[in-house]
């Protein structure tokens, strides 16, 4: 598999102007393969050569303007592309693999109760795993998400999520987004929902950790509407999607993902026995943290990865200094911890 070097990138990015993907995802396949249609408009600046990524099980078809390329032309990840200049649409179908790693889509069998729960963690280059892309995170576009789900799970996305009479679910489009922030989690989740400033607020687990969940939600949630408020104000700029889910998720690699409205965490910040209040103002911290990254990772993101590090230490100050202004009667002095734990450790 290629991996995309910034060259690659820059070269793409002159020469395409991408608008929109409807991605179509079919979860009911069994627990090793899910369906995945890609249908993407974009403008080519120029005539000129490129390629959309995707790493599937099989590449079903792929049509360009609804003419029919080769399925055997993907090489590795790339399937090449020759343009015109002007408006284009592209539509790949493919079979993909579920993932056990925590990259692209994950799927995971809760032992406790046997129930099935998939979600999708698309950074840095993972979407491609999920659906066929162009890959970087300059070249947003707006996304339409559905998702046909077994009987009985719930689909959460980026928009909101609503089921169709046909059993299918549709996400509410959204503003232009990078690829690798797209999101689905789905699964027979527990939902504690509320609404906070006229927009839905969700926190989800998987089932057999409701109990755990709906012992800290008043403070979780407590946590996530205060330091909401007190982002708006210190930003001008109102939060710019228009629902806040958080789901616990499990085999999480990191603390959390800031996918824009639907922000992912490692479930074992539901906490299952007695913790230290460090414990408690780490999990308010990033939730802070993640929800920072709305307007500064998400609404405006770096051009290329080298500009990671200021996306995560800005971040993480501001995670710390709205914990502190937001929360002080839930928790003592956070630059305590910052200190002591996170500059060191920086
Ligand atoms: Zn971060």
């Amino acid at each position: 598999m290629s991996v995309l070097t910034r060259d690659e990138a820059q070269t793409r990015a002159q020469l395409l102007d991408v608008h929109h993907y409807a991605v179509d995802l079919d979860l009911t396949d069994g627990d090793e393969t899910f369906g995945s249609t890609s249908r993407i408009r974009f403008t080519a600046r120029a005539a000129g050569s490129t390629f959309v990524e995707l790493k599937p099980d099989t590449l079903h078809s792929a049509t360009l303007d609804g003419a029919p390329l080769d399925p055997a032309a993907l090489t590795g990840n790339r399937l090449p592309l020759d343009l015109t200049e002007g408006e284009h649409e592209l539509t790949v179908t493919a079979t993909m693999r579920y993932s056990h790693t925590g990259e692209g889509m994950h799927r995971f069998l809760d032992p406790t109760d046997g129930e099935s729960y998939v979600y999708t963690q698309l950074f840095m280059e993972d979407v491609q795993r999920v659906f066929a892309a162009f890959d970087q995170p300059d070249l947003k576009a707006v996304f339409d998400i559905a998702v046909t789900a077994p009987e009985g799970w719930t689909v959460l996305s980026n928009g909101i999520t609503e089921r169709q009479e046909d059993g299918r679910w549709t996400a509410a489009t959204t503003p232009p987004l990078s690829t690798y922030f797209v999101c689905v989690a789905a699964g027979p989740w527990h939902s504690v929902r509320t609404e906070h400033a006229g927009l839905p607020f969700g926190i989800h687990c998987r089932r057999s950790l409701a109990p755990h969940l709906d012992a800290d939600a008043d403070e979780i949630i407590a946590v996530t509407k205060a330091c909401y408020d007190r982002f708006h104000e210190k930003f001008d700029e109102p939060y710019p999607f228009d629902s806040y889910d958080q789901a616990f998720v499990p085999e999480f690699n990191a603390g959390a993902m800031e996918n824009p409205g639907l922000v992912t965490f490692r479930d074992e910040f539901v906490f299952r026995s007695a913790v230290t209040a460090t414990e408690r103002m780490t999990r308010a911290m990033v939730i802070a943290h993640e929800m920072a990254h709305m307007w500064f990772g998400d609404l405006v993101t770096l051009r290329w990865w080298d500009d990671i590090w200021l996306n995560e230490s800005f971040a993480e100050y501001m995670g710390y200094q709205t914990v502190n202004e937001a929360c002080s009667d839930l928790f003592a002095d956070t630059w305590i911890d910052f200190g002591v734990a996170r500059k060191a450790w920086g």
